[in-house]
């Protein structure tokens, strides 16, 4: 099918138009440079610019792909989660237009659509997979089942993997976001320089939990280690950190990963959220799967970060099960991958 899709839980406005798992045409206007100067993202800030170039952007994605309304089978939008004033953007405007264009209207979760992003890359893929979804709010092992159909096996005990990318960036005053510049860094240091922890959670009973991870003890291990180098030497070997920080989390997920495909008989990986762009992770990830016979797989590039595309990739598989959500669906700024369900009446 073919589904219109809007993405504004945060600070890109996003609308794409996605066919049969192909891109037809992705839009993303990034905030970034306007939150950059109040140091984070003001949600005010945000509601009110993506209402200043939402319709702009949606009559954008129609002309990019030379497609007429009459060729669209469903229009989607981000409802949970993210900050209500700019989901409400999103979800408004895609109502509005179900509305007049008499089309379902599919309200989709954020985080199925950073696990669907893997369809953009590998068409063929269905459940049951093992996602490995790394942003900047998350970190977590999901058996995806069905779409639909989720069960969370492991998750961050305190920071998500992009965050605490973006914490490390800030304390060695790399800007805002961290990731990107962090993983071009560590291209050219040598991970070996320092020994980092790789985000082991102990266990009650002894050992550590074998899905769950922490970061923020490597994210105090690495201020530790800059404060101790600052009084030692000078310049700060800033890319022989970087690339001894980006070890340490590509090994941890890479542990748990495989661990947890293992252990649940599951011979996909499919990775999402802005993490999966990293080539650290990539690269440890890919290597250690081809030992144990389990297939990795990664979104394009460029939609590893927030983007609509993703979006309709998850409101497809909906829209094909007849799931559509009723047109009084709010949003809402937390719910549960577990709940997704209740976004949708069932329709026959
Ligand atoms: P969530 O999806 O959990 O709500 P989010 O939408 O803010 O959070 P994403 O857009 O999926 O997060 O990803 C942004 C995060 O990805 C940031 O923390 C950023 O630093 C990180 N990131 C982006 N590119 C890279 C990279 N190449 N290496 C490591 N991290 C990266
Ligand atoms: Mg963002
Ligand atoms: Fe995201």
């Amino acid at each position: 099918s073919t589904v219109l899709s809007i993405e504004t839980s945060c600070d890109e406005t996003a609308v794409a138009i996605v066919k049969n798992r192909q891109v037809c045409s992705s839009i993303v206007n990034s905030q970034i440079p306007i939150h950059q100067q109040y140091g984070g993202v003001v949600p005010e800030v945000a509601s009110r610019q993506h209402l200043e170039i939402i319709n702009q952007a949606i009559a954008l994605a129609l002309t990019q792909a030379n497609l007429t309304w009459q060729e669209i089978d469903g229009i989607a939008a981000t409802c949970a989660p993210g900050l209500v004033g700019a989901l409400l953007v999103g979800v408004t405007a895609a109502k509005t237009l179900a509305i007049v264009q008499q089309k379902p209207f599919i309200g989709v979760h954020h985080l199925e659509g950073h696990i669907y992003a893997n369809y953009l890359s590998e068409p063929s893929l269905e459940p049951p997979f093992l996602s490995l979804l790394v942003s900047g709010g998350h970190t977590s092992l999901i058996y995806v089942k069905d779409c639909g159909v989720y069960e969370t096996l492991g998750e961050t005990r305190d920071d998500a993997a992009g965050e605490a990318f973006d914490k490390v960036a800030r304390l060695l005053k790399l800007g805002y976001p961290g990731g990107p510049v962090i993983d071009k860094l560590a291209q050219e240091g040598n991970a070996k320089t320092f020994g980092l922890p790789e985000g082991n959670v102990s266990q009650p009973g002894g050992g550590y939990h074998p899905y769950d991870s922490s970061f923020s003890g490597l994210k105090t291990a690495v201020l530790r280690l800059v404060q101790q180098l600052e009084k030692e030497v000078q310049p700060l070997p800033v890319a022989d950190i970087a690339a001894s920080f980006q070890k340490s989390v590509a090994r941890s997920l890479t542990k748990r990963a495989i661990a947890c495909a293992r252990d649940y008989g599951l011979t996909t990986i499919a990775v999402g959220g802005g993490v999966a762009a990293n080539s650290g992770l990539r690269h440890h990830l890919t290597t250690a799967a081809s030992t144990h016979n389990v297939r990795v797989l990664f979104p394009p590039l460029k939609f590893c970060t927030d983007n609509a595309a993703m979006i309709g990739c998850a409101a497809a598989e909906h829209l094909d099960r007849a799931h559509i959500s009723p047109l009084t669906l709010g949003v809402q700024s937390r719910l549960p991958l577990t709940n997704v369900m209740q976004l949708y009446q069932k329709k026959d």
